[in-house]
């Protein structure tokens, strides 16, 4: 009951890149680049275990970028000419590479730090990909002219990589769809047929984690603009209960979701976002029980996963940590808390 897990980034350490930046760079390369990635995904795996979590993962330390670290793999698109684009509705710009020919993976994407952190926990491990409506939203497209048909191309190879992170070991692939509470419509009409292609075939659980990104300034500043009520997630979650994917992410602290909508999501597991991502301030263990009590007027408490609003790449890494250990301390209260209690009990 209420196993935790946080959303999939942490920040990187700053002998491995640039720190509280989102498109960090890298401080080595080559075969010590490769070494220090290691360093720092075993680093978070301890971290994780140390904190008191129930589902860990590699913290996306070897990725520069949570989607061009897929990207980077992929046949089909230029890197050496970036283009500026407008991302997320023009939310914030950023330098993108381009889609020129057919897409194709050169080869597996994430196979070292999957395998490392398999061969390095005993717990459950999450392992996170972008999802095909954001990879969308985040390349600039030369060649196929749709962005549906793109998605769904994008959609083939995830699914390919998805398929050997599985047989890797991997318990949970959570695909991140950021995007889906920005082009709802889209997401409702294909972004979830997307999202099943990807996961086609898989045994393991399968996941999708939407948000409000992370915290930086666009985004808060966006939120600003959002009202008193932000609604995105009632206009996806219908076609995601009616999908096969297993596990969805609401933000609930700190934001402005109304928690009513978690009973759109019928049977589904929710990871329900009880740690803010875009404030310093460390939540207490009854503020984290008392968000995982608002879930439980909605859900029963077998289909509860606290879990961080959204990854936590961007903030410091003391910060982190303390967000880290609220999360399990708040859960493991919650567990004595509501023994009881829920639409379940
Ligand atoms: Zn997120």
């Amino acid at each position: 009951m209420f196993e935790t897990a946080i959303a999939g980034s942490l920040p990187k350490p700053s002998w491995l890149s640039e720190t509280e930046k989102l498109w960090p760079q890298w401080k080595l390369a080559g075969p010590e680049l490769q070494q220090a990635k290691a360093d720092a995904t075993l680093l978070w795996i301890k971290e994780q275990e140390d904190a008191g979590l129930d589902i860990v993962g590699d913290g996306e330390q070897s990725r520069q970028h949570f989607v061009h670290g897929f990207l980077e793999q992929v046949e089909g698109i230029d890197f050496e000419h970036k283009v500026e684009m407008g991302i997320r509705n023009d939310r914030y710009k950023a330098m993108v590479p381009q889609v020129v020919a057919p897409l194709r993976l050169k080869g597996r994407v994430h196979a070292f730090e999957a395998q490392l952190a398999r061969a390095h926990t005993k717990k459950k491990l999450k392992f996170t990909l972008p999802g095909p409506l954001t990879i969308v939203d985040t390349v600039a497209d030369r060649f196929y002219g749709d962005k549906q048909k793109m998605a769904f191309a994008f959609a083939e190879l995830l699914n390919q990589e998805a398929l050997a992170l599985q047989a890797d070991g991997v318990d949970i692939i959570q695909f991140d769809e950021p995007a889906f509470n920005v082009y709802m419509q889209d997401a409702a009409d294909w972004g979830v047929k997307a999202l099943e292609i990807a996961a086609r075939g898989l045994t393991c659980t399968t996941a999708v984690h939407i948000c409000y990104g992370y915290g930086i300034k666009a985004n808060t500043d966006w939120k600003e603009t959002l009202g008193q009520e932000w609604r995105q997630y009632a206009q996806v979650f219908p076609a995601l209960a009616a999908s096969s994917i297993q596990q969805v992410s609401l933000e609930c602290y700190h934001s402005h979701v109304p928690p009513d909508l978690m009973a759109l999501l019928k049977d589904k597991d929710v990871m329900v976002g009880v740690i803010d991502v875009a404030s310093d301030v460390i939540e207490t263990p009854e503020q984290v029980a008392d968000t995982i009590g608002v879930a439980l007027q909605y859900l029963p408490r077998n289909r509860i996963f606290p879990c961080t609003n959204c990854g936590l790449a961007p903030m410091s890494r003391d910060v982190a940590v303390k967000k880290l250990e609220a999360l399990a301390q708040g859960a493991a209260l919650a567990r004595q808390r509501y023994a009881q209690a829920g639409p379940g009990a």
